[in-house]
């Protein structure tokens, strides 16, 4: 772990937040590097759930809801951990991380009773603070996809089953954190709501479990670093019938990356109790109105990521030289390709490898750098998952032909500048 944290921070993914103050806990920024593997992986998720699927559309609702919302859902008065605070140290335990003497874990200091926190950032909006302007940050996105139900059914004329995705951020004031970003304050999270007939909800919700499961593994996850762990009874949220976590094998233990959900019909049903609105569907061919069963897919991007720097980072022996390499799937690699010039004081080859540096960055994140040697230049996009690079040298003046470099097998082909760009086009595929 404390390699990836290094690595994230010196290569430029992941930065404390607000950290030349010191730092705010569990809150991160996202470097160069960071942003774009972030948008790579949005984009793949959205890419698989939304484009190459017919039975999903996208969402993008406001952080922002009716405070109402959090009533309905539950969140104002479930959303809670039972905590303990030490009379010492002032530290606030979860409960469930007390141990059998009844101590603080930290200092050993006496603890306080039970009192129970609730997990909501508050905020107020309007010019006037008051109770009546208390809203708050959403824990989750789902709620924005709820309450958007009827507005998709009729703006898309969508009939069942199908289902809403969207992508965004989400706030919990957590009170257990660390591990870098595997538990944040703000994060964000990868959700659908599946809307299905009531009756069909098991069939769907195992479909999606496998779905979830074959993702990650399609996009490089190892599958031994991989489980699924169906949930016990007494250990569902007070809206489910069932759920799966989708755990990853991460450096501190197996934790949930992923949490697939049927939260049967309470979320639409407990808005319509309180908004007065009807939510019902009404299926044209059978004539029946219900409503739909929910099953929820709920993944955390922060998470994912983190997974992902896990998964595919690799330290071998080159050469009696160690050599570190992401080997990170293609398509979620910050940096496609890098153009290096062998030799940066000759203006024709520094030239050449600036024209194709250019040209290749109308299709993709390609870079170019002649800021040390060769050999160093391979191991920092070696470090950073860059799957190729390639090196502009002397006989590229006369043959027209450049070497490009395979990151994971590190071959080296030969090829004419007029086909680079098709020829990564194929691989980056
Ligand atoms: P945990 O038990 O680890 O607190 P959870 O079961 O409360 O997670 P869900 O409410 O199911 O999490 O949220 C769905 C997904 O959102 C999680 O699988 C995770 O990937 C992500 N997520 C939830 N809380 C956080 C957080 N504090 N920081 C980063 N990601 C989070």
């Amino acid at each position: 772990m404390e390699k990836i944290v290094s690595l994230c921070k010196r290569r430029g993914f992941i930065f404390q937040s607000s950290e030349i103050y010191g730092g705010l806990a569990s809150t991160w920024d996202y470097g160069p590097l960071g942003a774009e593997l972030k948008r790579n992986l949005k984009e793949a998720w959205w890419r698989s759930n939304v484009f190459e699927r017919d039975d999903v559309e996208g969402l993008d609702a406001s952080i922002l809801m009716h405070p109402s919302v959090w009533i309905a859902s539950g969140h104002v008065s479930n959303f809670e951990d039972t905590l303990v605070e030490c009379k010492s140290c002032n530290k606030r335990h979860k409960i469930e991380s007390i141990g059998k003497d009844k101590k603080c874990p930290l200092c050993g200091g006496e603890l306080t009773g039970a009192h129970q926190f609730n997990l909501m950032l508050k905020t107020n909006l309007g010019p006037v603070k008051s109770d009546l302007s208390v809203t708050y940050m959403r824990p989750e996105t789902a709620q924005g996809i709820f309450v958007n139900f009827v507005n998709v059914v009729n703006s898309m004329r969508r009939k069942i089953p199908f289902g809403i995705a969207q992508i965004g951020k989400s706030f919990r004031n957590e009170v257990t954190t660390g591990n870098f970003t595997f538990r944040s304050r703000e994060f964000e999270q990868m959700e659908i709501e599946f809307f299905v007939k009531p009756g069909t909800d098991e069939e769907w919700y195992h479909k999606w479990v496998d779905e979830r499961f074959n993702w990650y593994t399609k996009f490089g996850i190892k599958k031994e670093n991989l489980k699924k762990r169906e949930h016990a009874k007494d250990e569902l949220a007070h809206y489910a019938k069932a759920c799966t976590d989708i755990e990853y094998n991460f450096p501190f233990g197996w934790s949930e990356l992923e949490g697939i959900a049927n939260r049967t019909d309470f979320d639409l049903k407990q808005h319509m109790k309180l908004s007065g609105q009807n939510l019902e569907y009404y299926d044209d061919e059978t004539k029946e109105r219900y409503v739909p069963y929910v099953i929820e897919p709920s993944g955390g991007i922060d998470r994912s990521i983190l997974a992902f720097l896990v998964d595919s980072y690799r330290e071998e022996k080159v050469k009696d030289q160690k050599r570190v390499s992401l080997a990170i799937h293609k398509a979620l690699a910050p940096i496609k390709a890098a153009v290096l010039p062998l030799l940066r004081n000759r203006p024709e080859i520094v030239k050449l490898a600036k024209d194709i540096t250019n040209d290749l960055k109308k299709s993709f994140k390609a870079m170019y750098d002649d800021t040390a040697s060769i050999g160093r230049l391979y191991r920092r996009q070696d470090e950073i998952g860059t799957p190729y690079c390639i090196t502009v040298d002397v006989d590229s003046l006369s043959d027209n032909k450049v070497t490009v470099r395979d990151r994971d097998t590190m071959i080296q082909d030969r090829i004419a500048v007029g086909m680079v760009k098709e020829f990564l086009a194929e691989k980056l595929k």
